[in-house]
């Protein structure tokens, strides 16, 4: 591979000198700047755009972000698994900068440049399978979603589309008829698409099934309500996202890629939460040993800059006719320039460990909250990737209410932590590869505080 892209700029970017590495509460959360530009914002940004948490963010390094009142929080989402290898990388803002210094548009359909076939060469090298592969480049997950279905459908020249309960797959019109939930990611906003399946999936802290059965009870439900022959693709999450960290038990996704393999099924990844060294391996994917026909990924591709991409096998993205897949800002030159910092980074500092490192401090914590607490029914997940659902003490009954109150607690603590679940009743650690087991452990003891408060 050439290294045309490799950032010249080693000096450290302006937020790696300016935002220490701790956590710091000087005000009330949220602080009078932050609530100064809330209600500037209410006035203009409609409530359909909700806000978890009304702190607003001026700059952030690593796994700290500070908001305009000069507090510093422990970051534990990420922007929901985006900034990955941390906020403001060095290389990443170097490589956009001199990107940004060179060129930031030409529309990759009309004259085209390198960095966006090095992504592609990125991502057909570290997604699974040794096998040609190409790659389209789009803006948003819900887009390579979109994309992943169209090329699905003209290459079998099927119409069905099959998702999984508990899945989530963006806000578009296609996709918002491929999530679970109907409030409130499609509410009141109809006609959804047709033609989309929803099957069981494997949830093994609810359903209690072995990998073999809840696989049998998927292929059972798709046989009788659409039929394999109708099919174009099987969608699938390999570690559900904002359905709660949902671990399928061992031999589900591998028994599903084999009925669809034989059944002529395109096999897709919506790779978008679980994928970029997230988990320790590039894909999650790799945890299940799937092959998939095709894998999307997005959400931490390019260090927070928006770029998404559908890399599938060469016979099936070539199906797609000249035109008909592209638009105009798809791989935009400074966010594919990102994304191969992103990778070159993934490689050369092998973060993959990382991931796994902040596995064993989080399991280790909250598993150890676990024995104290009776709420937390199960701690799940791989890699920085980690989940904690919460329930009615004794009992599977989702409780909600524990976890906006922890949620809560921990913001006000300085800790940024999101929320997931079907039922709203998960607490999800989605935190930089970046972040020090110091700060974990800091993190943790805070989340501690908040279960001993509940
Ligand atoms: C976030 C997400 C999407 C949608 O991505 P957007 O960039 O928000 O459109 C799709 N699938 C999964 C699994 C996601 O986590």
């Amino acid at each position: 591979m050439t290294d045309i892209l490799a950032p010249t700029i080693s000096s450290p970017s302006a937020a790696s000198t300016a935002v220490p590495q701790e956590r710091l509460i000087l005000t009330a959360i949220p602080g009078p700047k932050s609530l100064a530009l809330h209600a500037r914002r209410l006035k203009v940004v409609p409530v359909g755009v909700s806000t978890t948490l009304p702190v607003y963010i001026d700059r952030a390094h690593g796994a700290i972000a500070i908001d305009v009142d000069g507090n510093q929080f422990i970051d534990l989402g990420a922007g929901i698994g985006v900034t990955t290898i941390g906020h403001t990388n060095d290389a990443v803002v170097a490589a956009a900068t001199e990107q940004l210094q060179k060129l930031t548009h030409t529309l990759f359909t009309i004259t085209p440049y390198e960095s966006y076939v090095r992504v592609a060469e990125y991502l057909a090298e570290h997604t699974p399978g040794d096998f040609a592969k190409k790659t389209v480049l789009v803006n948003s997950g819900a887009e390579a979603v979109e994309n992943g279905v169209k090329i699905a459908r003209k290459y079998t020249g099927r119409n069905g589309v099959a998702v999984l309960e508990h899945a989530y797959h963006g806000r578009t019109n296609l996709t918002m008829a491929m999530n679970f939930k109907a409030a409130p990611y499609a509410t009141g906003f109809g006609p959804l698409a047709g033609d989309v399946y929803r099957a069981p999936n494997s949830y093994p802290f609810h359903d209690g099934l072995s990998g073999a059965d809840a696989a049998a009870r998927t292929i059972a439900y798709l046989e009788k309500t659409v039929g394999a022959a109708d099919l174009a693709c099987l969608v699938v999450e390999p570690i559900q996202g904002e359905g709660g960290f949902v671990v399928p038990a061992a031999g589900y996704l591998p028994a599903l890629q084999a009925w669809c393999t034989a059944n002529g099924v395109v096999f897709i990844a919506d790779e978008i939460q679980s994928g970029m060294a997230r988990t320790g391996v590039y894909f999650a994917s790799e945890h299940f040993g799937l092959v998939p026909d095709m894998v999307l990924s997005a959400k931490g591709i390019a260090g927070g800059l928006p770029l998404a991409g559908v890399t599938g096998r060469a016979e099936i993205m070539d199906s797609a006719q000249p035109g008909g897949l592209g638009g105009t800002f798809g791989g935009n030159p400074v966010a594919a320039a990102a994304a191969a910092a992103v990778f070159e980074q993934i490689d050369s500092h092998n973060l993959l460990a990382e991931a796994t490192r902040i596995e064993g401090v989080l399991k280790t914590g909250l598993e150890a909250l676990q024995k104290k607490y009776a709420v937390i029914g199960d701690v799940r997940g791989i890699g920085a990737m980690i989940a904690v659902e919460l329930v009615e003490a004794g009992t599977p009954k989702p409780n909600a209410a524990a976890v906006s109150a922890i949620a809560a607690y921990a913001a006000q603590h300085g800790v940024l932590l999101l929320t997931a679940g079907t039922y709203g009743n998960v607490l999800r650690f989605l935190p930089s590869l970046a972040i020090s087991n110091e700060l974990l452990e800091d993190a943790l003891g805070v989340i501690g505080d908040a279960f001993a408060t509940l």
